[in-house]
C-alpha cells in the first residue's frame, strides 16, 4: 500500500529525498563531493560556525559531558539552562523564559498546555505546520483567518464567545518571508482579552535589531503575550524558548507535555545558545550585512521581473509557475552550482523556489545567483 502511495507521489512530482552535506553549514556547502553556493540555510547571521559559539560548546562539554540523562524535572537540566532562561527573559523584557528542545516541540507542547476543548484558537491560514499540529493536539476549536487579514480576524473573534480565546501566528512566515501585522493583532488581542502566541522562529536575531518581532513593532510584552523563538535559525544553535509572564512559565513547566516528557537539551547546546545571544548583542555587523545582502538580492530579482511574493525579510520566495517549471529552475541552478530547492505542496499551496540569504554570502555569490536567474528568464 505504501509503495503505491510512494509511486503516486513520484507521478505527481511530490516525492522527496534527503540531501546530505559533507561539510559545515555555510555559504558554500559540499554535497556528494561537489561544492554549491547555499541559498537554503536559516543560519542568517553565519553564527553556526562562529568560534565564540563552537568554543563555548567545547568548554561546556568538558565540564558537563554530553548527554543530559533526564528531563528538566528530574535534574536533566543544569545551571546553564537557568542562566540561558534568565538571559532570554532579560533580552525579551519578560518576567520569565523557558527552554524547549526544538521549535516543533515548543509549539506542539505549549498550545495544548494553554488551550483545551471549550476554548477557541484563531490561527493564520499560513501558519507553520508545528503551530497547526499544536492546535490539533489541543482539542480547542480552531478558527482559521485569512493570511494577515486583521479585519477578518476581528470579525471572527466577535462571533466566538468562548471564555478563553487565543490568537496564534507566525511573526515571519517561513515559506513567504512576509511579516504578520503584529501591532494590529496585538491591539485586537488586548481589546478582546485574547492571549497572543507569536512564533518568532524567523524574527529572532533578524527583526527589531535582533530582539525579535515584538521589538520591531515597539510592543512591550504584557501578561497576555507569549513569544516563542528558536535558537536553531539566526542564532546558529539548536533548541527553542518561550518568553512570557512568570505565571505562564510555571504553568508550562507543570503542563507542557513536550517539556515534561522529553530529555533536557545537553548543557553544551545550551552553552552554545548562550554564546549566540551574547554574540548577537555584541556584534551588530552581521545583521547589517544580512539586510544589505537581502536588499541587493530582492531589488535585482525584481528588476529582472521576478515575483518575490511580498517578501519583507531574508526569506525570498520566487514564483515561476507550476511544479514542473519550479523543478526546472531548481535543477538548472543545481547544475550551475547553486543549492536553492523547490518548495512544493503540501508545504506550500503554490510551488516556489525558496531563497534564504545570509550575512555570509559575498556579493559575488549573490551576483552569480542573479546572473543565473537572468539566464533562466531568457
Ligand atoms: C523552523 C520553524 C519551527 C521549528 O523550529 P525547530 O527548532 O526547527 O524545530 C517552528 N516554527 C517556525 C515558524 C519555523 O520556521
Amino acid at each position: 500500500m505504501f509503495e503505491r502511495e510512494l509511486e503516486d507521489l513520484k507521478k505527481k512530482k511530490l516525492f522527496r529525498m534527503l540531501v546530505s552535506r559533507g561539510s559545515a553549514q555555510a555559504a558554500v556547502i559540499s554535497i556528494g563531493g561537489k561544492e554549491y553556493v547555499n541559498f537554503s540555510s536559516n543560519d542568517y547571521l553565519g553564527f553556526a560556525n562562529r568560534p565564540e559559539i563552537v568554543n563555548s560548546l567545547k568548554a561546556a562539554t568538558e565540564r558537563y559531558g554530553f548527554g543530559s540523562g533526564a528531563s528538566r524535572l528530574l535534574a536533566g537540566g543544569t545551571d546553564l539552562h537557568r542562566e540561558l532562561e534568565r538571559e532570554i527573559a532579560e533580552f525579551k523584557t519578560t518576567e520569565a523564559s523557558l527552554a524547549f528542545n526544538s521549535g516543533y516541540a515548543a509549539n506542539t507542547g505549549i498550545i495544548p498546555a494553554l488551550a483545551s476543548s471549550g476554548d477557541v484558537i484563531f490561527s493564520d491560514e499560513l501558519n507553520h505546520a508545528s503551530l497547526i499540529d499544536g492546535c490539533r493536539l489541543s482539542r480547542a476549536k480552531t478558527v482559521v483567518f485569512r493570511h494577515k487579514d486583521v479585519q477578518h480576524l476581528e470579525a471572527l473573534i466577535r462571533e466566538e464567545s468562548a471564555k478563553r480565546r487565543f490568537v496564534v501566528t507566525d511573526s515571519v512566515f517561513s515559506m513567504d518571508g512576509d511579516v504578520a501585522p503584529i501591532g494590529e493583532i496585538h491591539e485586537i488581542c488586548q481589546r478582546y482579552y485574547a492571549l497572543l502566541y507569536v512564533d518568532d522562529a524567523h524574527g529572532t536575531g533578524v527583526l527589531g535589531g535582533g530582539r525579535g518581532t515584538l521589538s520591531h513593532f515597539n510592543i512591550t510584552p504584557g501578561p497576555q503575550t507569549i513569544q516563542m523563538g528558536t535558537f536553531s535559525k539566526a542564532l546558529g544553535s539548536f533548541g527553542a524558548f518561550t518568553a512570557s509572564s512568570a505565571v505562564i512559565n510555571e504553568w508550562l513547566i507543570n503542563s507542557a507535555r513536550s517539556f515534561i516528557f522529553s530529555t533536557a537539551l545537553p548543557a553544551c547546546v545550551i552553552s552554545a545558545s548562550l554564546a549566540a545571544v551574547d554574540l548577537l548583542k555584541r556584534d551588530t555587523k552581521p545583521l547589517k550585512t544580512l539586510w544589505s545582502n537581502r536588499e541587493f538580492l530582492t531589488s535585482s530579482l525584481k528588476s529582472l521581473g521576478y515575483d518575490t511574493m511580498g517578501s519583507e525579510t531574508p526569506i525570498v520566495p520566487v514564483q515561476v509557475g507550476d511544479i514542473t517549471e519550479t523543478l526546472r529552475l531548481a535543477e538548472f541552478l543545481w547544475r550551475k552550482g547553486i543549492y536553492a530547492p523547490a518548495i512544493r505542496p503540501p508545504a506550500v499551496r503554490s510551488p516556489r523556489i525558496r531563497l534564504t540569504v545570509s550575512a555570509d554570502h559575498t556579493e559575488a555569490q549573490i551576483g552569480m545567483l542573479i546572473d543565473l536567474m537572468q539566464r533562466f528568464r531568457r
